[in-house]
């Protein structure tokens, strides 16, 4: 192993980086609680918080009740010192979220718009991206960038697509939307970017398979709170595993694919088209609702168990439909129990955090994400 001694700069850098992350995980702090927690002088510690200070991501935010002696000052991350534009390009719309440094939802808005691969399309993504902005009424210069997701499979530097079947956008580039959108632009897979919010804040949990159920299925596989692309960025395509041999067709041109028994429309075509609409019927026991749910349910829960017998870690239902699956949760994890070989209980299954906007969070959350590695 090449060994490498810090010099003093890396130091300096590391240990301010670690105050400001310490700092991001909690409330309010005192100087002398982050010194003992890092194991810094306290010196350090002021100095270090004395720059954050100055770059405004810090704040004071008052004084700790004193047991005697001087008070010590409370700290807080400052949350509003950054800004992420987060954009979930679908087939017909396009969402937008503006997230601050917390992660914490400002402002969202979702236009039908629907993929065009052509000049005015993007042209017109940039205008709503400038109105939104506008109505935001935030000061630019704090804005990090713009993460978009795509129903689309990236090519390994991320710049662009090498397969989309949902969007008409194959070879795409992001420059294709960086030219309207005056902000760096990052592209994400919609899977593995609504999969990276439900890590988001939580310290104790490191893997998960996030299974997205939209009107296409897919999913992503975090390893060490990292995404894993696989060698051809097609790791967590679960909708196109195989459930029934010879099954349905899927609109990939295979047989029998998760997609094609698990999608989202699957149970919103008996309601024009309304996931909240079967649902809400599916609560008053309508019918044909309960017996669509009873077919799918099956496939879902054979799905749910090949996760858990691949990964051993927490299975996550997201997407639109996932989103509302809170209510069958305990059926859910019965029947995924019963398949399961080892386990006697379900409870690694999980309904997702984020409800709303999850891809479009997710994909301004990766800026977010880098700008709080590079402090
Ligand atoms: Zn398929």
């Amino acid at each position: 192993m090449a060994t490498h001694r810090l010099n003093s700069m890396e130091v300096k850098r590391m240990n301010r980086n670690a105050i400001y992350r310490y700092l991001y995980h909690r409330e309010s702090t005192s100087i002398q609680e982050i010194a003992q927690a890092l194991n810094l002088s306290l010196p350090t510690v002021t100095q270090n918080l004395k720059e954050l200070q100055e770059k405004e991501l810090i704040v004071e935010t008052g004084l700790f009740e004193s047991t005697g002696g001087r008070k010590a000052k409370s700290l807080a991350c400052n949350s509003v010192a950054g800004y992420a534009l987060g954009l979930d390009v679908t087939r017909n719309h396009v969402g937008i979220v503006l997230i601050d440094l917390s992660g914490k939802v400002v402002k969202n808005v979702r236009n039908l718009f629907p993929f065009a691969n052509e000049e005015s399309y993007f042209q017109g993504v940039g205008r709503l991206v400038e109105d939104f902005v506008e109505e935001c009424g935030i000061d630019r210069s704090k804005l990090l960038g713009a993460g978009i997701a795509l129903p689309a499979i990236l090519t390994g530097d991320r710049q662009s697509v090498s397969y989309a079947t949902v969007i008409d956008f194959k070879g795409g580039h992001v420059q294709r939307f960086a030219e309207y959108i005056p902000y760096p632009c990052i592209l994400s897979n919609d899977a593995n970017a609504a999969g990276f919010t439900e890590l988001w804040g939580e310290q104790d949990m490191h893997n998960v398979v996030y299974l997205s159920l939209n009107n296409s299925v897919g999913g992503s596989f975090i390893v060490d709170n990292q995404i894993y692309a696989g060698k051809n960025h097609r790791a967590g395509e679960f909708g196109h595993m195989t459930v029934v041999p010879e099954g349905r067709a899927c609109y990939c041109g295979q047989k029998g694919c998760v997609d094609a028994y698990c999608s989202a429309r699957i149970l919103s075509d008996s309601t024009g088209g309304s996931i909240v609409e079967f649902f809400r019927l599916l609560g008053e026991g309508q019918e044909p609702q309960r017996t669509i749910w009873e077919e799918y349910r099956n496939y879902l829960v054979v799905t749910i168990n090949n996760l858990r017998m691949l990964y051993d870690c927490d299975v996550i239902l997201g997407g639109y439909a996932g989103a509302y699956m809170e209510d069958y949760l305990d059926s859910l994890r019965e029947l995924a129990a019963a398949k399961n070989t080892f386990e006697p209980d379900g409870s690694y299954l999980r309904v997702c955090k984020y409800k709303l906007e999850a891809t479009a969070v997710g994909a301004a959350m990766e800026l977010v994400t880098d700008f709080i590695d590079s402090i």
